[in-house]
């Protein structure tokens, strides 16, 4: 489909590489692909198997030479693999030494190279197997960290945007022809009009039906990225012991003398299937020092772009001072008054959703900050992963296609043809971008950058 990139496939360089993970493990798998896989299989397995079955064989570095290992061996003709190209697949025991061999074999079969990040998915891109929102739901799926954020990805390789928008083009297709056939009838009195009026009924309901999946306040994103919950507050009021106490393992450097944290740390939770990714800000205070004061701007950029912001204080110096210096930005911002251990009188049940009472030593208070956490990712994330739309890229290509039929609804049936087919053909061309059946080049190289090797 792609500007005949199928018979550019014929004398394309054979790819290889480590598809599995980092070794020693108990099963590698290194991949195939391109003209020369076939040879790939004859050279270190001396044979090939019937398409799609798994064979076992002794793999050599060279026909009649020495054993490499014991592998168990898969061929997947092209075009009905995963890259659309011809696919060589070898199971071996997953030592370094042993996968050094094999690649090492591989290498020295004339035409074959190791395969550059994403290789394998962009050849599957572009021979067709995957148009480009499948290929981003497969990234998001190999960097899924909960199993709302896994259910995403998986709907958005399955097709949901990618088939959404191409039956949108397919409609705005059919709408363009009828409006274009009405130019091409002009001479001929009032078949314009008839042509015209269906045609922009089509961008009229195109229009709204695109505009309402856009009005799901980015819940599709924020699921994907993880809610931001920043931790903050002035100096020594316990933001890195409480992190640790929530993320439950040692990842702030906690110690009594103030501005040690110089960085944002950021922690990944789970929290009932909803990603929270908690970013300790310890350094937003004044500074003179250089490094600290890099660490100071940061944290207020990732504090100011957070979906919420704990604003920790030390309950035993008191409520005023901290909580006065508490952020004003967008996000939410809970109250935490830490160190309520020093208090004796306090207990954690005293507090509402927005003020809490906890002790990032002793623990109190710490499951109800947890639960309240876990009820907010819910009420901002429940349902987000049937959002159409998971990525800004999408929200942009969406937007151009909302206002391309706006202003050919805005033409009217008394309004100019030529203009609505060009406004319908604009809204198409954003569609075709966004599942990459039209040139789409300068964004490939971005999309793909998230690929690992192998992959
Ligand atoms: P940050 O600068 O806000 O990150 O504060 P730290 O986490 O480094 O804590 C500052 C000091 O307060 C350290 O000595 C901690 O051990 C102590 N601390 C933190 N949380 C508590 C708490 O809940 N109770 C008590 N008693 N001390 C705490």
């Amino acid at each position: 489909m792609n500007n005949g990139s199928l018979t550019i496939t014929r004398d394309r360089d054979t790819i290889f590489a480590l598809s599995s993970g980092r070794p020693p493990v108990a099963i590698a798998v290194i991949r195939v692909s391109g003209p020369a896989a076939r040879t790939a299989l004859e050279t270190l397995a001396g044979r090939v198997l019937e398409p799609r079955r798994a064979g076992f064989a002794r793999l050599r570095d060279r026909p009649g030479g020495n054993v490499l290992d014991q592998a168990v061996i898969l061929w997947f003709p092209g075009p009905n693999s995963e890259t659309g190209e011809d696919v060589a697949e070898f199971q071996v025991h997953g030592g370094r030494a042993v996968i050094a061999a094999v690649l090492a074999a591989l290498g020295r079969i004339e035409g074959l190279r190791p395969a550059e990040p994403g290789e394998f998915t962009r050849r599957a891109f572009e021979n067709g197997r995957l148009d480009l929102t499948a290929v981003e739901g497969l990234a998001d799926l190999i960097y899924a960290e909960t199993e709302a954020q896994r259910r995403q990805a998986y709907r958005q390789l399955a097709g949901t945007l990618g088939r959404r928008a191409e039956a949108w083009r397919g409609q705005l297709i059919e709408a363009q022809a009828l409006v274009e056939a009405g130019i091409d009838f002009s001479d001929e009195g009032d078949v314009p009009d008839k042509l015209l009026g269906p045609a922009l009924a089509t961008a009229r309901a195109l229009r709204d039906e695109i505009t309402a999946a856009l009005a799901d306040e980015n819940r599709g994103e924020r699921l994907r990225e993880g809610l931001v919950v920043a931790i903050a507050g002035p100096p020594n009021a316990g933001k890195s012991s409480l992190l640790n106490r929530l993320a439950r393992r040692d990842v702030a450097i906690v110690t009594p003398h103030a501005g040690t944290t110089r960085d944002v740390i950021e922690v990944h939770l789970d929290l009932g299937g909803y990603p929270v990714t908690l970013l300790d800000t310890a350094g937003i205070r004044e500074t003179e020092d250089p490094v600290e004061f890099e660490g100071v701007r940061r944290a207020r950029e990732r504090a100011q772009a957070a979906d919420l912001v704990l604003w920790v204080t030390d309950a035993a110096v008191g409520t005023g001072e901290g909580a006065s210096a508490a952020p004003s930005g967008g996000a939410e911002v809970w109250r935490v008054r830490n160190k309520i251990d020093l208090l004796g009188s306090e207990s954690p049940a005293c507090q509402s959703e927005r003020t809490l009472a906890v002790s990032a030593l002793t623990g109190a208070g710490l499951p109800e900050l947890i639960a309240a956490l876990a009820r907010h990712a819910e009420a901002t994330l429940a349902g987000a992963e049937t959002s159409l739309v998971t990525r800004e890229r999408h929200r942009v290509a969406l937007r151009k296609v909302v206002e391309a039929l706006d202003r050919a609804v805005a033409e009217g049936p008394g309004g100019r043809e030529d203009i609505v087919a060009e406004e319908l053909r604009l809204a198409g061309r954003e569609l075709g971008r966004l599942t990459g059946r039209v040139d789409v080049e300068d964004v490939l190289d971005v999309i793909f950058r998230d690929f690992c090797i192998g992959k």
